[in-house]
Formats: structure tokens, sequence, C-alpha cells
């Protein structure tokens, strides 16, 4: 841990109390933890040391990166930097070369089970792992050495978890993600890239309660990870009501209904994207009119593709709108039955005995 605890950190770059006190009512409310766990984040963030953090590149784009460094204003992204003692990162730090590898080395001896190894990227397996090397060693041997001395492991972005683009069919290079080549505990914050939102509030449940958030069978939080998209999405309505967009750019596009018939994944992924959002909460792609790409699920780039046909075997569509037609057509007959019945009813008229059995 790093001697200044995170509310210092925060309080030397200008973030107020209050802002303070709402970064702490936001992490509960993204972790989904009552308004009565604020005082003891509060608390944990006030006393606390920062935890130390190397941050590790492999196979990928450095886009999760970029999802952290990217924040247009003061945010709960951009103070992921202040929460953590950001000890080794190979694109933002000052060394480089020999120096840089110096300070790796000096971080994982001298602070060996006390920092949280963070990964980016997927890490090359086939032939030894000669398909990524940093600094004259192979990713594989780097991630092993980094990961055994870590308290917590974190892959941040699908490639770190799951082996991502550069895992798809065929993977000539064997990648796989970090949880492949660690084993035990290693938290997935899937996503292409990840929402830098859910790593804050990872680190904050890590500082605050001492274990790591409770994890789905891919290794995802389940504060995150725990419901399906489609069932969060606000175009929901009009896929049960069958609106849907048929054609980029056409009039359903430009309403904002569903993006179901465009290939949207929303039905097979689970990301807290429709609440949480993206660039401060702005928005997220299928609000911006893009099909959701399962881009947080395991091999999304060979089951989820291709990403614009559109998914099978999806339960409900347009429910609502056949509930209304088999309403229309309940009432259509009944309406018949009625007419055909007053026919009857006038063609027998006054020939007694049918009155009688019906009763009149
Ligand atoms: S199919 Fe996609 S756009 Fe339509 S409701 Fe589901 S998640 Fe939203």
């Amino acid at each position: 841990m790093s001697e200044e605890s995170i509310y210092e950190s925060l309080l030397r770059k200008g973030v107020s109390r209050r802002d303070f006190l709402k970064f702490c009512s936001t992490s509960a409310m993204i972790l989904g933890l009552s308004s009565s766990t604020v005082p003891k984040i509060a608390e944990a963030l006030e006393k606390k040391e920062r935890p130390s953090v190397v941050w590790l590149h492999f196979s990928e784009c450095t886009g999760d990166s970029e999802s952290v460094l990217r924040a247009s204003k003061p945010s709960i992204a951009q103070v992921i930097l202040d929460i953590v003692s950001l000890e080794y990162h190979e694109t933002i730090m000052a060394p480089s070369g020999h120096a840089a590898e110096k300070s790796l080395k000096d971080i994982i001896t001298k602070k060996k089970g006390k920092y949280i190894a963070v990964y980016e990227g997927a890490v090359p397996t086939a032939d030894g792992g000669v398909y990524c090397f940093i600094g004259g060693h192979k990713a594989i041997d780097i991630c092993k050495e980094v990961g055994s001395g870590a308290m917590a492991n974190i892959a941040v972005g699908n490639c770190a978890c799951f082996g991502g683009i550069p895992a798809a069919n065929p993977n000539p290079t064997k990648c796989v993600g970090i949880k492949d080549i660690l084993g035990g505990t290693v938290v997935n914050l899937a996503g292409c890239p990840m929402n830098a939102e859910n790593f804050t509030a990872v680190v904050v449940h890590f500082v605050t309660f001492g274990t790591l958030p409770a994890l789905d069978k891919h290794g995802r939080p389940l504060f995150a990870y725990g419901k399906c998209i489609h069932n969060n999405c606000e175009r929901r309505p009009h896929f049960d009501q069958g609106q849907f967009v048929r054609q980029w750019g056409d009039m359903g596009h430009r309403l904002g209904w569903c993006l179901y018939e465009m290939g949207c994944k929303g039905p097979m992924a689970y990301q807290n994207c429709p609440t949480i959002r993206w660039n401060e909460g702005t928005s997220w792609p299928v609000q911006a009119g893009h099909p959701c790409i399962a881009c947080a699920s395991p091999n999304n780039w060979d089951d989820a593709y291709p990403f614009y046909k559109r998914m099978e075997g999806v339960p409900g569509v347009g429910w609502q709108a056949n509930a209304d037609k088999v309403g229309l057509g309940i009432a259509a007959a009944t309406a018949a039955a009625v007419a055909a019945h007053g026919i009857i009813r006038a063609a027998t008229r006054g020939k007694g005995p049918s009155d009688k059995e019906e009763g009149h």
C-alpha cells in the first residue's frame, strides 16, 4: 500500500469533501450496496492507504487503459488514478527500457503479497509463448511471476478475461485469458473495453471490506454482470411491441426502436452498461444506435458473430404486438359469433321452441 490514504490523495487533487462523499455513494450504488454502507466506505477510504497496483499489458490494443484515461472531466473514472498507487504501467510510466524493468522487479520483490496485479490483454501460449515478449521476457512468464506474488489479480477487458479477439478462431498463437495461466481467483472485468467505473468499484470493495466482490461462474463481479442487458435496455418496450429497426437510418432507427433485427446480442449479454453507461454516464452503444456485441461474454468474437445477424430462438419477440393481434382476433371472432347468433335468432324468431329453449 502507498503511505497516502485515498482521501488524502483525492484532497490533494482538489476533490472536495462533498464530491468525496458523492463518490462513496456512487461506489455503493454501483456495488449494489445499501446507503447504510456509505459511512463505512468513507471511513475506509479516509484511513486506509492506497493499494499499490502493477498494471501489465500483453496481447491487446490498450483500449482498457484508454477507457480509464480518456475521461473528459473529473469523474469516477479519473479518480481511479487517485484511489490506487499506480506503481507500474508500461503505457504511462516515465521510466523505459532497463529502468522500467528494474522498477517492476523492485515492486514485486519489495511489495510481495501487498500489491494488486491488473492485466490487460491475452497471453499467447503456442510454441512456448514466443509470440509476446516484453523487455526480453515472455508474457506467460511475466504473468506467472507477477501473479504469484499479488494479493489480488484483476483481468480487465475481454482479451485478459477470456482471450478476446487474439483468441478468436483460428487463434494461431493459442491465446488464453489470465485465469487459464494463473488458476485460482481472478476477477474478470470483461468488456471491450471494461467499464472504468466497475474497476473503481472493485478496488473500493477490496479496500473497504478486505475481500473481492462475489463473482459469477465466469469470474465476473455479480454487481456488474449479474443482469441481462436485454432486461434493462431502454429499447425493450419496442422489442415487446415488435417495433424493430430494419435498416440503418430508417424511421425505426431514428425513433430509437429495438435493434434485435440488426443483430443485437443483448439477450445473451450480461453487464451493467444500460445503468452505468459510458463517458460519465452519457450513453452506451445501444442508446447510440448500435447493437450490443456481447463484448463481456466469453468467446463473443466466435459465439456472437456475425454481429449484424439476428439471433435465433429469442423468446418473447413482439409478444405485446402478438397479444394485441390475438386479442383483435378474439374480438373479431366474438363479434362474428354474436352477429351469426343474431342472424339465427332473427331467422328462428317466432317459431316458439327455440326462444323457450334459450330461456328468453
Ligand atoms: S434486442 Fe438489443 S436493442 Fe432490443 S431490447 Fe434487447 S438489448 Fe435492447
